[in-house]
C-alpha cells in the first residue's frame, strides 16, 4: 500500500473514530458500467441455461471441457485482466457481481473460475512487471492458460509462513531451480500456469543469511511440474483439487515477481484481493437456494395451510432475506472502497468474507429446513448447495484466522495512535502509562463528540445504535489492550468478540448509508421494505455488539481453555451420566 492509501474505516472505528466520509453516499455504478455488466450477465445467464447441468457436474466430479472452452471463448477468463492485456478490465463492484452470478448457478464452476483469476494470475496483474504481464496476461485473459495459485503444503495450512518449498538461485545460469509440493491446489490438474511461494535465501541489510519468501511464476512447460491425483471431496465436486510437485523446475530468474523476500506480503494482499469474489459467490449461492426453497414452500400445504404462512418458516424467511441484505451491503460498500481509489480494504475484505461465508452456510442450512425430508434427497439441489459451501468458511484464510487479523489490525490504529500502542506493546510495563493518557485523551477528546453525518429520519434510531455501539467498541478495544498488553495476540476468544462486534458495526452503517441513499433516490414510501429491513438489522446487531463487548470483560475464558485443555488430555469426553 503507497502513502496515498485512504485509511480503512474500520481500523478508525477501533479508535473512536468515525471517518464517514469514506462510507456515505453509498457508492453507485456508473451508468455505463452498470449497462456493460448487465450484458455480461445476461450472456451467462443464457450460456448457463443452455449448458451447464450441475447435477451432473456434481455426479460426474468434472466440469465439460466444451464449457470450460466455451466460457474461454466468451471472455470470462480475463475479467479483472486490464483491457491493454486483452480482458474486460472489471472494476472490483462488476467483478464481484459476476462471481455473485457465477457462486449461484454452479460453486464448483466459480471456484475454477475464481481461483484462475481472483488468485491464480492476480498476483501478476498486482505486482508484475511489463514484460511478465505482456508475455502471461493475454494467454491468462483468452483462457489459452489457466492459473492456479500455490501457497498450502502439508505442514503449512493457516500459518503460511511455514512454507518448505525452496528456490535456490543459480544467478550464473540466470534460473532458480525451485523444489517442494503444494496441496489442495484448486486447478492443479487443470492449470499450466502456477503462482508459487517458495522460500529462497537471502543476504540482508546487515550481511546476514536469511530464509524469505518470494514468489514465482512457473509455467507446466518449464519441466518437472507434476499433478497428483484429484482429491475426492465432500463439496466443489467439479472442481480441480490436486497436490502439485516441483522437482528441480528452471525457473527463469525474469520469473521472479515482485521483490526478492516480499513473497508473504505478495501471497495475503492476493487473498485480501480475492476475498470479495468469494464472499459474491457465497451470497449468490444463497439467493439461487433461497428462490428455490420460496418455490416449495409458497405451494405445499400441510395442517390445510402453505408452508410459508406458519410464523416460524416466515422467521426464517425474513431472517435470510435480512441477513443477504446486510451482508450485500457490506459487500458493495467495500467494492465501491476498493473502486474509489487508493483505499486500505484489507479489514473490510476479511469481514466481508466471514460474514457472507458464515450467514450463506447457515442460509442454506434453513433452506434445506424449510423443505423437509425433500431437502435431503438428492435429486434436489439443497444438499448439494450445502456441500459445496462448506469449504468457504475453510479457505482463503479460515474464518478463525480471519477474526484474529481483524481485531489485531483494527486495534494497531494508524499514525501517532499506532505508534504510541506500538511502543506500548514493546514495553508492556512502561506502556500501561501511556495507554492510560492515551485512554484519557480521547475519552476527554474526540471520542464522546463523535457522530455520523445526518440521516433519513426514518433510520435515526439505526444511526443512534451504530454511534453508541461504535464508541463502546473503542472503549472495549483499548481495556482489552490495557489489561492483556502484549498478550492481546494470544487473547483469541476476546479478538473474537472484538472482530465480531467490528463485523457487525461495519454492516449496520453499510445498511444505514445504503438505506439512506435510496431514500434520497426514491422517497420513503417505496424505499419502506428497505428501511425495515435497516430497522431490524441494526435492532437485531447491537444486540449482538452489546453482548460481545460485555463479554470482553466479564467472560467464562479462563474455564473454557481449562475445560479444554482437560478434554484433550483425556482424548475423549469423559463423563457419564
Ligand atoms: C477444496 C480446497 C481448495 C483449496 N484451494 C487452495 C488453493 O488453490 N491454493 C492454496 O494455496 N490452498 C488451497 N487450499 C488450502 C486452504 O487454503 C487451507 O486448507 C486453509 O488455509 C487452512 O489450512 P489447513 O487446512 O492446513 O488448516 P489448519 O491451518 O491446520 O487449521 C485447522 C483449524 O485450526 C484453526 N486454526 C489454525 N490456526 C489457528 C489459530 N492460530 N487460532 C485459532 N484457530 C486456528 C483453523 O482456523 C482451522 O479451523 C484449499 C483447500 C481446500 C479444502
Amino acid at each position: 500500500m503507497s502513502d496515498k492509501t485512504k485509511p480503512s474505516f474500520s481500523k478508525a472505528l477501533f479508535s473512536g473514530v468515525l471517518l464517514d466520509e469514506l462510507v456515505f453516499p453509498y457508492p453507485e455504478m456508473e451508468a455505463e458500467e452498470a449497462e456493460d455488466l448487465k450484458m455480461m450477465q445476461d450472456t451467462f445467464k443464457k450460456f448457463a441455461e443452455d449448458n451447464i447441468d450441475s447435477e451432473k457436474i456434481d455426479e460426474n466430479s468434472k466440469i465439460p471441457d466444451e464449457v470450460l472452452n466455451s466460457l474461454k471463448e466468451l471472455g470470462f477468463m480475463g475479467l479483472s485482466v486490464p483491457e491493454e492485456y486483452g480482458g474486460f478490465g472489471l472494476s472490483a463492484t462488476a467483478y464481484t457481481k459476476m462471481f455473485e452470478l457465477f457462486g449461484g448457478v454452479d460453486p464448483s464452476l466459480a471456484i475454477t473460475l475464481g481461483a484462475h483469476q481472483s488468485i491464480g494470475y492476480k498476483a501478476l496483474v498486482l505486482y508484475g512487471n511489463e514484460a511478465q504481464k505482456k508475455k502471461y496476461l493475454p494467454k491468462l485473459s483468452s483462457g489459452e492458460m489457466l492459473a492456479a495459485y500455490c501457497l498450502t503444503e502439508p505442514g503449512a495450512g493457516s500459518d503460511a509462513a511455514g512454507i518448505q518449498t525452496r528456490a535456490i538461485r543459480d544467478d550464473k545460469n540466470g534460473v532458480y531451480i525451485l523444489n517442494g509440493s503444494k496441496i489442495w491446489i484448486t486447478n492443479g490438474g487443470i492449470a499450466d500456469f502456477f503462482t508459487v511461494f517458495a522460500k529462497e535465501e537471502i543476504i540482508d541489510k546487515n550481511g546476514e543469511k536469511k530464509d524469505k519468501i518470494s514468489a514465482f511464476l512457473v509455467t507446466r512447460d518449464m519441466g518437472g511440474v507434476t499433478s497428483g491425483k484429484e482429491e475426492n471431496k465432500l463439496g466443489l465436486k467439479g472442481s480441480s483439487t490436486t497436490e502439485v510437485f516441483f522437482e528441480d523446475v528452471k525457473v527463469p530468474i525474469e520469473n521472479l515477481l515482485g521483490e526478492r523476500g516480499k513473497g508473504f506480503k505478495i501471497a495475503m494482499n492476493v487473498l485480501n484481493n480475492g476475498r470479495l469474489g468469494l464472499a459474491g459467490g457465497s451470497i449468490g449461492a444463497l439467493k439461487v437456494l433461497l428462490k428455490e426453497a420460496l418455490g416449495h414452500i409458497s405451494q405445499r400445504k400441510q395442517f390445510k395451510k402453505t408452508l410459508s404462512e406458519f410464523e416460524m418458516i416466515k422467521e426464517k424467511v425474513a431472517q435470510i432475506t435480512i441477513d443477504l441484505f446486510a451482508t450485500e451491503s457490506m459487500i458493495y460498500l467495500t467494492s465501491g472502497l476498493v473502486d474509489s481509489g487508493e483505499v486500505d480494504y484489507s479489514l473490510e475484505s476479511a469481514m466481508c468474507k466471514v460474514r457472507a461465508t458464515e450467514i450463506s452456510w447457515i442460509g442454506l442450512n434453513e433452506c434445506l429446513q424449510m423443505v423437509g425430508g425433500l431437502g435431503f434427497m438428492k435429486e434436489y439441489p439443497y444438499q448439494r448447495y450445502l456441500r459445496d459451501g462448506r469449504i468457504n468458511m475453510i479457505f482463503e484464510g479460515t474464518n478463525e484466522i480471519l477474526r484474529m487479523f481483524t481485531a489485531l489490525a483494527g486495534i494497531q490504529e494508524r499514525g501517532q495512535v499506532l505508534r504510541k500502542i506500538g511502543t506500548a506493546l514493546k514495553e508492556p510495563i512502561k506502556g500501561y502509562g501511556v495507554l492510560t493518557d492515551y485512554a484519557a485523551e480521547w475519552i476527554k477528546g474526540r471520542i464522546s463528540t463523535e457522530r455520523i453525518q445526518d440521516v433519513h429520519k426514518s433510520l435515526s434510531t439505526a444511526k443512534v445504535q451504530f454511534e453508541t455501539w461504535a464508541k463502546n467498541l473503542h472503549f472495549s478495544a483499548e481495556r482489552a489492550l490495557m489489561h492483556n498488553g502484549k498478550k492481546i495476540i494470544y487473547r483469541e476468544m476476546i479478538q473474537k468478540r472484538l472482530a465480531d462486534a467490528a463485523t457487525d458495526l461495519y454492516a449496520m452503517i453499510a445498511v444505514i448509508s445504503r438505506v439512506d441513499s435510496l431514500i434520497t433516490k426514491k422517497g420513503e414510501e417505496k424505499a419502506a421494505n428497505e428501511i425495515n429491513m435497516c430497522t431490524i438489522f441494526c435492532d437485531q446487531a447491537w444486540r449482538r455488539v452489546r453482548r460481545n463487548l460485555l463479554m470482553v470483560d466479564s467472560n467464562n475464558d479462563k474455564g473454557m481453555s481449562k475445560l479444554s485443555d482437560f478434554i484433550v488430555e483425556e482424548k475423549k469426553y469423559p463423563f457419564e451420566a
